[in-house]
């Protein structure tokens, strides 16, 4: 339908992305990866992607070098609808980064999506666009915090909740 959905690497389409990213940067490959998509973010994409929307990918990366960073998104897959054109990496994600992604869209139909509320959901919120927050459900246990009061965040338990509550975002 026209929109921009900006997804979140880690935690958001992919598990255990701090350990894969410090297999990888290991001399020696004797670390198996482990994980794969988060459950549900294939078919997100693929919903996304042929109802006409278009994707990006922001993503924090200070730990890997270029080669390193594609090779962690291709392992699980994602290159499949990310590439350079539409994948960006960053030592910080600000409001900024994601304005540079959204360009000359309207910000009422530019979505960023994350499990981060200070790496995602501020960020996008500070940049004028709509916010899906999707926690992971041991990040919340152990770290209970206040939703923002804003009409463009939405928080959702699960990232198949994208396809069920599309029109209503
Ligand atoms: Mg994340």
């Amino acid at each position: 339908m026209n929109r921009l959905f900006i997804f979140d690497f880690d935690d958001t389409l992919a598990n255990f992305s701090m350990y894969n990213s410090w297999v990888l940067k290991q001399p020696i490959k004797v670390l198996p990866h482990i994980g794969g998509t988060i459950k549900g973010a294939v078919e997100v994409l693929d919903f996304l992607s042929c109802g006409g929307d278009s994707l990006a990918m922001l993503s924090m990366n200070v730990v890997l070098d270029n080669e390193l960073k594609w090779k962690k998104l291709k392992r699980v897959g994602m290159d499949r609808w990310f590439n350079e054109r539409n994948a960006f990496f960053v030592r910080h994600k600000t409001s900024e980064s994601i304005l540079g992604i959204c360009g000359k869209r309207e910000k009422d139909r530019c979505y960023m999506v994350g499990n981060s509320l200070d790496h995602d959901v501020f960020p996008a919120l500070e940049a004028g666009i709509h916010a899906i927050y999707i926690p992971r459900p041991w990040f919340i246990s152990w770290l209970p915090r206040r939703n923002p009061k804003d009409e463009r965040f939405h928080r959702l338990t699960n990232i198949s909740q994208i396809i069920q509550h599309y029109d209503g975002l």
